[in-house]
């Protein structure tokens, strides 16, 4: 039986633009046709096999007869196929022809319009493409048609709303003279809006007559819209680039925990890249007896999650003191109930080991991952204590696709949260080299020199904050 294709808008740009349906399809989708112009974070959710067939400004392309003909091919062999698309599907996305090369070969398909550059780079400028009193229509126009010829300026002169062009970046001298031959006042006010949405977005302004000189002496570049008529005049600039805009920061750690780190770095302003290095495999475990433990110590906050899981509630871990190994640890053990009696100020081993220095230590049972470190264990020993250690997962390396790789060295910074992603990145990669190196610790920085990279910074606190105010210490580059 033949699959069914999704043409799919994954929006102009901003991640948070994607909606809760394309969200969905991408992750699960078998494979996942992609143009040049859809934003990383969205591509990053796909977890079948990804193809690029997008356009690169003028070089490369895979041409659309091989595009649909891969399109086919896939949906006839059963697959769920996205074909994903900046913006949205049907505004010069080409997603019609596709559509009509589906309905050819009987494959099912399904539309899922996404939020349209023309109406959200506008948006995030500030400028509302209708305003009552002002625009009662907006058209929606391509720059340049197929053959690259000219719109009909006499027509466009003409209409009685607002104008927004996509693609027309060239030819915007032509397109504005012609409108002010055919009747459009030389003095009407224009915008461009170069990557709107993303955190890196331009807005350039100037009236009609002057606006193709102006974007020549700000080398406005693709992707952009501009945006004719008296809408743009209307003062209400929102959109305030964050600290972080303007750098790419790749991220690599256990994929939950690498898209809320993603999320809050993108809050910021920075286009994040994805590189989740390592999965949490569960370690089948039982939870020994904690009465006869006086500390439990818990060091990380995936071991908190298991220990949760090992002993149902929070009722399962009463008894012995808990030690946590920092603050995340921390956080999560609040989180389900538990107030943490020891947590160190620095958060590694050693800290831990300091913090424990004056609390009585008979039998301890440390919850942590297979590959752990001993430190903790070794130094309660020495103190004389019986220690048990319970290995409760096991982190374990993700294969990294070429285009991961690729987009995390391209990266200006690189994100390490712990050792074994360091660990894992090296042996994907075999190289560090390019980006910034950032280590969330002492632990991960170690990991890293082993492997013969020297981070460019260790973050003060170990902890996702930490990590942050890191990043932004350390300034663009
Ligand atoms: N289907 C897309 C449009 C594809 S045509 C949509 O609905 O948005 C490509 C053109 O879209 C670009 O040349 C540019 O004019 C515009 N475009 C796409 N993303 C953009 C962005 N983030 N900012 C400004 N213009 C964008």
């Amino acid at each position: 039986m033949s699959g069914r294709v999704y043409l799919v808008g994954a929006g102009p740009g901003d991640p948070g633009l994607l909606t809760v349906r394309a969200r969905e399809l991408l992750l699960e989708a078998d494979v996942v046709l992609t143009d040049r112009l859809v934003p990383p974070e969205a591509l990053a959710l796909a977890r079948g096999e990804v193809i690029d067939v997008g356009k690169t400004g003028g070089g490369e392309q895979v041409p659309q007869d091989e595009t649909e003909r891969l399109l086919v091919e896939h949906a006839l062999a059963g697959r769920t196929v996205v074909r994903l698309k900046g913006g949205d599907p049907f505004v010069f996305g080409r997603g019609g022809e596709e559509a009509l090369v589906c309905r050819e070969h009987g494959i099912p398909f399904e539309v899922v319009p996404g939020v349209t550059a023309g109406v959200a780079a506008p948006a995030y400028a500030g400028i509302p493409v209708t305003h009552r009193g002002v625009a009662a229509a907006v058209a929606f126009v391509t720059g340049r048609d197929t053959d690259g010829r000219l719109p009909d300026v006499d027509a466009l002169a003409r209409f009685p709303g607002t104008l927004v062009f996509y693609m027309g970046v060239r030819n915007l001298g032509d397109i504005a003279s012609g409108l002010i031959a055919a009747g459009r006042p030389a003095d009407q006010p224009v915008a461009i809006v170069q990557r709107g949405t993303f955190a890196d977005q331009r807005v350039v302004r100037a009236p009609l007559a002057e606006i193709a000189a102006v974007a020549v002496a700000a080398d406005v570049r693709a992707p952009a819209i501009t945006i004719v008529g008296d809408v743009t005049a209307l003062d209400l600039d929102w959109f305030e680039a964050g600290p972080l805009s303007g750098r790419t920061i790749a991220v690599t750690r256990a994929r939950p925990q690498a898209s809320a780190l993603a999320m809050r770095l993108r809050a910021l302003g920075a286009a994040v890249v994805e590189a989740p290095m390592i999965s949490i495999e569960p370690l089948a475990v039982e939870l020994p007896d904690l009465a006869g433990y006086d500390l439990l110590c818990v060091t990380s906050p995936n071991g908190v999650q298991r220990l949760f899981e090992l002993a149902r509630d929070a009722r399962g871990l009463a008894g012995p003191r808990i030690a946590a190994i920092g603050p995340g640890t921390a956080a999560a053990l609040r989180e389900r109930g538990i107030e943490p009696d020891v947590v160190p100020e620095r958060a590694v081993s050693e800290g831990l080991v300091e913090a424990l220095a004056d609390v009585p230590v008979s039998r301890a049972l440390l919850a942590r991952g297979e590959q752990g470190r001993d430190v903790l264990r070794d130094a309660l020993r020495a103190r004389g204590a019986e220690v048990d250690v319970l290995a409760v997962y096991r982190t374990v390396a993700e294969p990294l696709s070429d285009r991961e790789r690729d987009a995390a060295l391209g990266a200006d910074d690189l994100v390490f949260a712990s050792a074994s992603a360091a660990e894992a990145f090296h042996a994907a990669t075999g190289t560090f080299d390019r980006p910034r190196i950032v280590s969330i610790g002492p632990a991960t920085s170690a990991a890293l020199r082993e492997l013969g990279c020297e981070p460019t910074v260790e973050a003060a606190e170990h902890t996702p904050d930490g990590l942050i105010q890191a990043l932004l210490v350390l300034g663009p580059r």
